[in-house]
């Protein structure tokens, strides 16, 4: 999609501080850092978030949820991490583009909501 932020990361046309890629999956550094890591793992394939998931794209999340423990290893999170993603609105989701955040490298705050 031409005006989606992540669709031009993904393409190049913004640059990013990419830590993997592959035929499917793109993942780079978020600008904002959260924690002392934080990293975004996005489809290749614009899906807008977690509610556009269906049974014929949910394959590339299983390869995402294959992705990221690969991810959080070579990034040394070896006492845990956590997966976010934002869904619509309420949960202040602010790029529609599916996205999931890694987010560790310190004991996180426990609070959910
Ligand atoms: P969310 O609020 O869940 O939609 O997450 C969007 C995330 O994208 C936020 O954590 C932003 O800091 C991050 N973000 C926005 N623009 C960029 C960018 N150009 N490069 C990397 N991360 C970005
Ligand atoms: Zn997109």
């Amino acid at each position: 999609m031409a005006d989606c932020l992540f669709c031009n990361i993904i393409a190049g046309s913004i640059p990013s501080n990419k830590v993997y890629e592959d035929e499917t999956v793109f993942a780079f550094r978020d600008i904002a850092p959260q924690a002392p890591t934080h990293i975004l793992v996005i489809p290749k394939v614009h899906l807008d978030s977690v509610d556009a998931v269906t049974p014929e794209n949910s394959p590339v999340v299983a390869h995402i949820f294959e992705v990221i423990p690969q991810i959080a290893k070579a990034e040394g999170l070896e006492n845990g991490y956590r997966v976010v993603s934002n869904c619509g609105a309420d949960a202040g989701q602010t790029v529609r583009h599916l996205h999931f955040h890694i987010l560790g490298g310190k004991p996180l705050a426990l609070e959910m909501a």
